[in-house]
């Protein structure tokens, strides 16, 4: 399905890897559209800290900033302060005003309201309502607690994010799009009501929040369908953290449309690179489809094959097995550029097969 946001003209399902900082680590951006990827999520509560809104601000947004012409969308923060916070809990509190924080010595507030603001300031085509993230443990009275909350989050932040359009003078092809977070855990009359409520707001996507995996590494199946089952109407169904490849096939036939994960990027950091078992097709999706090649592995040293006799990326197609290996060795930047430029291909190449239906 092919989608516009912004004029820029989307095919769905997309998967946005994390420029959590306002870069895909190791790569720049004429790597990232080399790739056939074509948006990216950036993190609200990262870049408050570093550079700053109103560094970005100055530059014109944040895809002027990082010399991007795809899609950008920016998370909300939520999920970092509150991991930042479960961590430690001196660090901050949580309260129906918003939460505060200590980051650096210096007290930062992120309410519904300031966390639209910013992200307006920062300037991306999507832009995500501030959730409460509860923990997946909570009972159901403190889990209830939490979707109040989160339901009375989202109105405040439709409304500043109406105000926000109104003072810009921004129309309907301008605006950014605003998606809503749906918490519950793993109560499915939490999540129904919550996604139902948040659909009365007014929304033009809906993410689902929180866990998708269980302990047990399964995906939270029943939570994730009863987001999509309660939201039938909207165009955008956003899995948040959902990223390996697997799941991005089992969410996407759920109803799923927009994904975005560390994973392919961090394991190319670490040398672990995605192959596909046998030639890509939609047939193949239906077994074990790929498999992770450890390059730092003896067996690689004289190996002069590409990664993936069944990748054309930039790095299958100049370099091989053995160089990869001896840059990962050696400790040189370069193996993290060429590996990440692999892994997220991986990934365009696996969305491909899904845009053209399952
Ligand atoms: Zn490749």
């Amino acid at each position: 399905m092919i989608s516009k946001i912004r004029n820029k003209e989307l095919n769905l399902p997309i998967f946005c890897p994390d420029a959590t900082r306002g870069v895909l680590r190791a790569t720049d951006s004429a790597d990232i559209e080399n790739t056939d990827i074509h948006g990216l999520i950036v993190n609200t509560y990262h870049l408050l800290v570093n550079p700053g809104v109103e560094v970005l601000k100055k530059a014109g947004g944040i895809n002027k900033f990082m010399n991007w012409e795809g899609l950008t969308i920016s998370d909300s923060g939520g999920f970092q302060v509150y991991s930042l916070i479960h961590r430690k809990s001196g660090l901050g509190k949580i309260t129906d005003e918003g939460v505060s924080f200590n980051l650096d010595g210096n007290k930062h507030t992120l309410t519904p309201e300031s966390c639209i603001q910013t992200q307006f300031g920062i300037g991306a085509d999507v832009i995500i309502c501030l959730d409460d993230c509860a923990d997946q443990s909570l009972s159901e009275p403190a889990m209830i607690k939490s979707v109040d909350r989160t339901i009375a989050w989202a109105k405040r932040c439709k409304a500043e994010y109406n105000k926000q359009i109104e003072q810009r003078g921004l129309d309907n092809q301008s605006r950014p799009l605003i998606f809503g977070v749906v918490q519950g855990g793993n109560y499915i009359k939490q999540r129904e009501r919550c996604a139902t409520e948040l659909n009365k707001v007014g929304f033009d996507g809906f993410g689902f929040g929180g866990w998708p995996i269980s302990g047990d590494g399964e995906l939270n199946a029943e939570a994730l369908r009863a987001v999509v089952e309660s939201t039938k109407d909207s165009k955008y169904h956003y899995a948040l953290g959902v990223g390996d490849p697997k799941s991005c096939v089992e969410c996407v036939k759920m109803g799923y449309n927009i994904f975005d994960c560390v994973l392919p990027t961090r394991d190319a950091r670490h040398g672990r690179l995605y192959v596909w078992s046998e030639k890509p097709s939609r047939e193949v999706l239906d077994g074990k489809f790929y498999e992770y090649l450890r390059i730092d592995k003896a067996e690689y040293a004289e190996d002069l094959a590409p990664i993936s006799e069944y990748c054309d990326c930039y790095t299958c197609k100049k370099y091989t097995k053995s160089y990869l290996r001896h840059l990962f060795k050696i400790n040189d930047t370069l193996a993290y550029r060429l590996a990440s430029i692999h892994n997220i291909s991986f990934y365009s190449q696996l969305f491909e097969i899904l845009q053209k239906g399952l």
